[in-house]
């Protein structure tokens, strides 16, 4: 049976979309509050305003595309649903960065992935950072909540066996090792979620909060940009927009004016400090774009005898904790382990090197295990992530500097992965630096990652999970907003997205934005509503 477009339904029944390459130049609109980006915090704010009777207009960068149009084609999937094409990296080219751009934002692609922000993260948070009143019991109903909305609970099915690698090498080892919780209704466990779900079995934004926000009359221009806020004093007054171009990489068409009496942004992390640095926003400390986390993650390639097939099955449904909070929560910086999907072009570009070794390990890739260390960045003083800058036409990037306290953390994840990979029954392990070459053995392998070289480029770093750069907090020295995701000196913009967070989460990052936009949404609409 044919999956019904959600969409196509939804604009015949009366929904208010528009694609922003129909509008023309000089066009105005107005709502009674403005948000800006679909993803995991504009659409579950645009949910809790719309349906407490507010005027609502959301704008997205990104174009609409949906079930219909995914089709499991990396090539096509990349180009139009993420950031720069998924192209996007750090400014000297040492990070790969994976994030969303069409309706729905990274939602529409990630990997479903669904943890509650850790105990230890909001007490850091509350404790160095002087973010007030948000707290396990305090958020624990917003969690709950979400996770019913959405769908979320540890995945019942056998793990794929590119997932099993953690399970059976941790059992082997006596590590700590857990089932994934995820966000899907009906999944029939494709693998393909990072080129969007086809079933609509992924409850991302695409097909839960977007559509309760429309079917409560708010209203979605897509391929829309906003390009400026307009200050008017202490207040936002309003918002220059550009339709994208047909294949959304520049802004260069009509131009949109946008106003409200109160703006959210929502563009994510990198994207949302970028458009208030590109506004000339007042930032007299200095704050923005500052402390933008990745949790950068390393990888380590195995090849065992029987097949993984790590391109089919729920792409991240074990994970293993062991050294994530193991040495405190500000030192030495942990890591979770998870592994990735593993399609072809994903996997190529993630192992980078070229020629016959890229080949011969392309070869194997049905028998191939991928694992990927996530480093909790931002606890510790000498982790202070990056900061967003503009380039001179006005697009973003991230200066990430890596430093030796990063590097260690790498080096002990490469032992750590090899360790499980081989316990797990491997027949060979490489660390996917530029110099890895695969070791038959443990004893080689350690050997192999310490004496690799920890620079630049050699060691291949990538992230899905782009956070902070409008920290929150309490005092506007060290924060942009306060504990409300309310900016310190503009007094009707909201930041309600994952550039809140003062550090990296320490795990997947969806559901911390689910749960405290969630609460913080229905603060502000308590507010606009009184
Ligand atoms: C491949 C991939 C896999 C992931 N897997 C997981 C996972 O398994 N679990 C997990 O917890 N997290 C995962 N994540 C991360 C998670 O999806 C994000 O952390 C989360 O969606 C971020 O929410 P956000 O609201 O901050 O931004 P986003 O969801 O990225 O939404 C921001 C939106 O704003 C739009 N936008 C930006 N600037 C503008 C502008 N100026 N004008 C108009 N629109 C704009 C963007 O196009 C984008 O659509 C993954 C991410 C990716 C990319």
């Amino acid at each position: 049976m044919p999956i019904p477009d959600l969409y196509t339904q939804g604009i015949a029944q009366g929904w208010q979309v528009t694609d922003a390459t129909t509008l023309n130049s000089g066009a105005e609109f107005s709502a009674d509050v403005l948000i800006i980006g679909s993803g995991a915090g504009g659409a579950t704010s645009a949910r809790i305003l719309s349906e407490a009777g507010l005027r609502v207009l959301i704008i997205e960068e990104g174009g609409l595309f949906t079930s219909t149009s995914f089709k499991g084609d990396e090539a096509n999937a990349y180009a139009q649903l993420y950031q720069e094409g998924a192209a996007r990296t750090t400014q000297d080219g040492g990070i790969g960065i994976l994030q969303g751009r069409s309706v729905g934002g990274s939602t529409t692609v990630n990997w479903t992935s669904s943890f509650r922000t850790p105990d230890a993260t909001l007490q850091h948070w509350a404790d160095v950072h002087q973010v007030k009143g948000i707290d396990s019991a305090s958020l624990a109903p917003w969690f709950e909540q979400a996770e019913q909305q959405l769908g979320i609970s540890p995945w019942q099915v056998p793990p794929n066996a590119n997932n099993d690698v953690i399970k059976s090498g941790c059992e082997q080892l006596r590590w700590h090792w857990a089932t994934i919780p995820r966000n899907v209704r009906g999944c029939a466990n494709l693998g393909y979620c990072g080129t969007g779900c086809p079933l609509n079995a992924k409850q991302s934004m695409l097909v839960t909060s977007l559509p309760a926000a429309l079917n409560a009359g708010a209203r979605l221009i897509h391929r829309l940009r906003a390009e400026r806020l307009i200050f008017d004093g202490n207040r936002v007054s309003g918002v220059q927009a550009r339709a994208m171009n047909a294949t959304l990489n520049q802004a260069d068409g009509a131009s949109i004016t946008l106003r409200a009496g109160h703006v959210i942004l929502a563009g994510g992390g990198i994207n949302s400090p970028a458009l208030l640095l590109r506004s000339q926003a007042p930032d007299p400390y200095n704050r923005l774009g500052k402390r933008t986390f990745l949790h950068p993650v390393n990888f380590s390639f195995a090849q065992f005898e029987h097949r993984i097939d790590g391109f089919y099955g729920a792409p991240q449904s074990i994970y293993s904790d062991q050294f994530q909070w193991a040495q405190g929560t500000t030192g030495p910086m942990g890591f979770k382990l998870e592994v990735p999907p593993m399609q072809p072009s994903i996997t190529a570009a993630l192992l980078g090197g070229h020629g016959s070794q890229s080949l011969a390990r392309m070869e194997q890739l049905a028998y191939s295990n991928l694992m990927i260390a996530l480093m909790r960045d931002g606890f510790h003083e000498q982790s202070t992530g990056g900061t967003v800058i503009l380039r001179k036409d006005g697009s973003p990037t991230l200066d990430y500097p890596l430093n030796d306290f990063l590097w260690q953390a790498v080096r002990r994840a490469w032992l750590a992965m090899g360790e499980i990979q081989f316990a797990a029954g491997a027949i060979a392990v490489a660390p996917v630096h530029a110099h890895g070459r695969l070791s038959r053995n443990l004893a080689e392998y350690q050997a192999q990652i310490e004496q690799l070289s920890y620079r630049l480029h050699d060691v291949r770093l990538a992230s899905a999970h782009v956070m902070g750069g409008c920290a929150m907090g309490e005092d506007p020295q060290r924060a942009v907003t306060n504990s409300q995701g309310r900016h310190h000196h503009i007094s009707n913009l909201s930041i309600l997205d994952g550039s809140l967070f003062p550090t990296s989460i320490g795990a997947n990052p969806q559901l911390s934005i689910y749960a405290l936009v969630g609460r913080l949404a229905s603060e502000l609409r308590d507010e606009l509503t009184a």
